[in-house]
């Protein structure tokens, strides 16, 4: 058995081509959704992930502004720049690109966005709609898990899912999401007891810990859905041979760049699961369109515009809270 493999970047272009009819007929109405982005520093991973944030917008025509105050900025100075986007009508979003630094109250600076403009969907008031069950803005990564799994057509209602982690930004968010998709959820952290005995219930596994290949492939029923959130860069060579001893090709890339990209999930899953996220290139692309599709939601709440429909939200659901978009 093979998993069938879930592709993240297919799922992205879809959503791109939906999006862009999306902000077509907002623009007929003078609307151009904007995100603004508030980079603090020079940390070349986070100039690097907000690049492509920025180049994401500029791919669909939303608007974009890129704020970078320097590494020494105060959290007032923070609060004051916050304060300037939140009274700015022309931007629907705001992103603040973590981490900040630590001299910055990060928590304060969160909470001080307009929880309408959250396309992170960080602010409590958003993760207070999470549990009841309103609309708002809701994570971008775990928003991104639910739509792979809806446009795959893997069946949440009744299903038993399991959640590894309980981060507020994948864990806690994904394990409502699939709650108000009607499954049956267990959320999992490091003092879990038998870990391996609960995954091998579940017929949908969200992995979230951080931790390469931590998963094994005989804690997985045979035929579950696997999502694999993890991103681990794995430099080790032993670490390596552990994860790719059935992969020569992944072995051979490994060894001419000393370094691989790979899941909480161990790669042999692919031989027990039914479905399942590659890393790279399953749940990573989904992030930065969730955030797209975000900020063109930020921009239809603002304005009392009500969404599009299923047809371009998400093929065979209706729009509920655990839809994503
Ligand atoms: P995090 O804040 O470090 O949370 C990790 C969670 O995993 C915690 O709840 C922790 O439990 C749990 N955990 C750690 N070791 C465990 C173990 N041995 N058994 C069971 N649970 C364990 O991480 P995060 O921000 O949620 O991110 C998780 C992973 O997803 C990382 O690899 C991150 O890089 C990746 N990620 C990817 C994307 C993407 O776009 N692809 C986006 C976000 C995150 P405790 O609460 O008990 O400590």
């Amino acid at each position: 058995m093979t998993a069938r493999i879930l592709d993240g970047t297919k799922i992205r272009d879809q959503i791109f081509v939906e999006l862009k009819d999306e902000i077509a007929t907002l623009a007929a109405s003078g609307i151009r959704p904007g995100l603004a982005a508030v980079l603090v520093g020079d940390d070349p991973a986070s100039q690097l992930y907000v690049k492509s944030k920025i180049a994401a917008c500029e791919q669909l025509g939303l608007a974009s502004w890129m704020h970078r105050p320097a590494a020494t900025i105060t959290t007032s100075e923070m609060l004051k720049l916050v304060d300037d986007l939140n009274r700015d009508d022309s931007v629907d979003g705001i992103l603040i690109q973590l981490p900040l630094p630590k001299q910055v109250d990060t928590k304060r600076v969160l909470e001080a966005v307009d929880p309408a403009k959250d396309v992170d969907g960080f602010h409590p008031v958003n993760l207070g709609r999470l549990v009841s069950g309103r609309p708002g803005l809701f994570a971008c990564t775990p928003a991104g898990c639910m739509e792979i799994l809806r446009r795959n057509n893997i069946a949440i209602e009744s299903a038993d899912a399991v959640v590894l982690g309980r981060s507020d930004i994948v864990g806690k968010p994904m394990a409502l999401l699939l709650m108000h998709g009607n499954a049956t959820v267990t959320i999992c952290h490091s003092k879990t007891r038998d870990l391996p005995e609960t995954v091998r219930r579940a017929d949908i596994i969200v992995a979230a810990m951080g931790k390469a290949g931590y998963v094994a492939a005989d804690w997985i029923k045979r035929g579950a859905a696997v999502i694999d959130v993890g991103t681990n860069r794995v430099t080790d060579a032993k670490e390596a041979e552990r994860l790719f001893r059935n992969f020569p090709e992944r072995m051979e890339k490994f060894r001419a760049k000393n370094s691989a990209l790979v899941g909480d999930v161990h790669p042999d899953a692919i031989h027990v699961a039914g479905a399942l996220t590659p890393v790279p290139g399953g749940v990573g692309p989904m992030t930065i369109t969730m955030l797209m599709s975000n900020t063109v939601k930020a921009a239809r709440l603002r304005r009392a515009i009500s969404s599009p429909g299923p047809s371009s939200s998400s093929p065979k659901q209706p729009q509920t809270i655990a839809s994503a978009r």
